[in-house]
């Protein structure tokens, strides 16, 4: 177009010389004269026509160059016709490729330069010919360029007639940038800017999705402890800084391809990949909780906070995330219940909360911090001294409105969701103070369940103990079931040689009804045998009963250890434990357990019941012991 605009100029120039050449001329005749008013006058219209084309022209020129979008025109032999500024900008194209005749496959290995990307001129041809034959269709196409600045570029060809086309780029970088941040903002927490519930959800879907059999991995579900207490107190904008820090920790304690994300609240998980082994979610799980124990330095508030961590592992403990979601959770549940800053691996056959609704479950997480337990005493009495030897405390449930509730129905349940170790550790701490009131002479005897060996600082627990209350080690007596000892063998071993060199006393309660335990009685450090209540309760009838509870103070005196028969209920079941050598009785006959006020009552009644048995039946001699090796 531009060069028939010339074309037109060139002549009307060529015309108009001519016009001064004839004005030089002798005088012309009428004809020459008409001839020459015609020319003059088509010369005038050719040049007003000029003048107008240039004007058009010149709108074309303003109209293309001020257009947003970025414009060129090829014509059949695939050479720009035509582009306006924005083309050239976009492209960074310099004036000589700008130029009309240009071949596209020069402007496309100069593109391709500066993307740094080398092409050669054969390249570029056979680009060109495929994007022409994708033309060939006559509908217009579209494709999305990126820039090598960053810019995104959608571009819209449209086939002309001639085998060229019309193409229209169209700057989308800001558009994307926004569908990005929308995009972004959908699966981010903002406050944290990980991952949110949803997108962290994505990940373990995509997980499971690409499950390598070969190479497990770990859902890891983090809730702080406290974390409330920090937000009511300092306000939300420190808990908002909190939270943000405690996620830049967790992600920077993190290894590529793990994924941390916040689920809401004060609660974040972890994707660990590549987990083969139990002990690899063990030892990230412990190295988080130290990460985020350090300070942070929040708005100037120097905050510590802990926090609990259940673990669960893909695909043993969970083939779906909601059963690995539902395994972590409960691995969780158990933490918090241990107590602050502390991590749980799910364990299999583990009753989940909700498949077994108890109504005491709730209510036993909140019974402790309402003041709800107290510990009873029950003498036990040592029959050759003839005086009581100890207490045993055992717990009560104070419940607001079902009244006295028995160990028997709230200790599975505590153990099951290792609230145990929380409540276990009030009785240790109330039963040495309780006890640093009574006559020298006199121990405690408190139980340890096995839940509490296995997953808290029972050995630490008990020294806060004895240190807050000032008890001296040698009165404190700790008892622990067979089943301590069927569990982690070397770890109990360990806590209760510790216990044992501290000069607590160790004894074996309920004996005798797992005789597997036989193996393990010279392994451990015990220094009393409590046969089960069961064998005594039934001695009257049962003469088996008679041999077992003869047995068994036979072996604890063969093995040095001292004999306690509990579940004496009569003179006659006490008759036949004196007469089997027992070293020492517990039960009904002496004493129910008491409230602690009732504990001097209970010394007056066994000695009682001791004067009036031996005024019966003399106590028979005390056997010999064998001496320790
Ligand atoms: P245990 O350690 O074998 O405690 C002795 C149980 O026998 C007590 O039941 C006691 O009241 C009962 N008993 C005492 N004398 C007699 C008797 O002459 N006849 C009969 N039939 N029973 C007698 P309690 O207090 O209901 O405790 C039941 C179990 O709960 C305890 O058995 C112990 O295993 C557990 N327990 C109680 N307190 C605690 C605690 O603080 N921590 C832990 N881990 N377990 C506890
Ligand atoms: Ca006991
Ligand atoms: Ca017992």
């Amino acid at each position: 177009m531009r060069n028939s605009v010339l074309k037109l100029a060139q002549e009307a120039g060529k015309q108009e010389g001519a016009r001064e050449e004839k004005a030089k001329s002798p005088a012309p005749t009428d004809d020459v004269a008409r001839l020459q008013a015609t020319f003059e006058q088509q010369l005038g219209t050719l040049l007003r026509r000029n003048e107008k084309l240039e004007q058009l022209n010149a709108c074309f020129e303003a109209a293309l160059n001020h257009m947003g979008r970025g414009l060129s025109m090829f014509d059949g032999e695939q050479r720009l016709v035509v582009c306006n500024k924005a083309y050239a900008d976009i492209y960074v194209l310099p004036a000589s490729m700008t130029r009309a005749g240009t071949p596209l496959a020069e402007i496309l290995c100069y593109h391709m330069q500066r993307k740094g990307k080398k092409l050669t001129k054969a390249a570029a041809l056979e680009w060109v010919k495929e994007h022409v034959a994708r033309l060939q269709h006559g509908s217009p196409r579209e494709e999305i360029q990126n820039l090598p600045d960053g810019r995104v570029i959608r571009v819209t060809y449209r086939p002309l007639s001639d085998g060229g086309w019309v193409d229209m780029q169209e700057d989308i970088t800001a558009q994307r940038q926004s569908d990005e941040k929308i995009e972004w903002l959908a699966r981010h927490d903002t406050l944290t800017e990980i991952p949110n519930r949803f997108h962290f959800r994505e990940r373990l879907e995509q997980q499971f999705e690409t499950f390598d059999p070969r190479q497990g991995f770990a859902l890891l579900w983090m809730d702080l402890d406290r974390f409330k207490e920090i937000n009511d107190r300092l306000g939300h904008l420190v808990g908002d800084g909190l939270l943000k820090s405690v996620a830049a920790r967790l992600k920077s304690s993190l290894r590529a391809g793990d994924v941390v994300g916040r689920l809401g609240g004060d609660e974040f998980a972890i994707l660990q990949v590549g987990v083969d082994r139990e002990d690899l979610a063990d030892n990230l799980a412990r190295r988080l909780l130290q990460n985020i124990r350090g300070t942070h330095d929040v708005y100037g508030h120097c905050l510590q906070v802990d926090a609990s961590i259940g673990v669960a592992l893909a695909p043993h403990h969970g083939q779906d995330p909601e059963q690995l979601f539902a395994c972590a959770d409960m691995a969780l549940y158990s933490a918090k219940s241990m107590g602050r800053g502390i991590h749980a691996i799910y364990t299999p056959g583990a009753v989940t909360p909700s498949a077994s609704p108890n109504p005491l479950r709730a209510e036993l997480q909140d019974a402790l911090d309402r003041g709800e337990f107290a510990l009873h005493y029950q003498p036990i009495v040592d029959l050759h001294e003839g005086r009581v030897s100890s207490f045993e405390a055992l717990m009560r449930w104070r419940h607001p409105s079902r009244g006295m509730i028995p160990p028997s129905e709230f200790i599975p349940i505590a153990e099951e969701t290792r609230l145990i170790v929380r409540m276990g550790s009030w009785a240790l701490r109330q039963a040495c103070l309780d006890a640093k009131e009574w006559p020298d002479g006199i121990k405690v005897a408190v139980n340890l369940s096995a839940v509490q060996i296995e997953s808290s600082n029972v050995y630490e627990t008990v020294i806060e103990a004895l240190e807050e209350t000032g008890l001296p080690p040698q009165r404190l007596q700790l008892e622990i079931t067979e089943t301590v000892l069927m569990r982690d063998q070397a770890r109990t071993q360990e806590v209760l040689r510790k216990l044992h060199d501290l000069g607590v006393l160790i004894s074996l309660d309920d004996f005798g009804t797992c005789f597997a335990t036989l193996n393990y009685l010279r392994s451990f450090p015990f220094k009393k045998l409590k046969i089960d209540r069961s064998f005594v309760r039934d001695i009257p009838e049962h003469h088996d009963c008679v041999a077992i509870v003869k047995s068994v103070a036979d072996l604890a005196r063969e093995l040095n250890m001292r004999s306690v028969a509990e579940g004496v209920e009569t003179a006659a079941s006490l008759a036949a434990v004196r007469a089997a050598g027992y070293n020492e009785a517990q039960g009904f006959y002496f004493s129910p357990p008491v409230r602690v006020s009732g504990i001097k009552r209970a010394i007056k009644q066994c000695a009682l019941r001791l004067a009036a048995l031996d005024t019966a039946m003399p106590a028979p001699k005390p056997q010999p012991r064998r001496t320790p090796k």
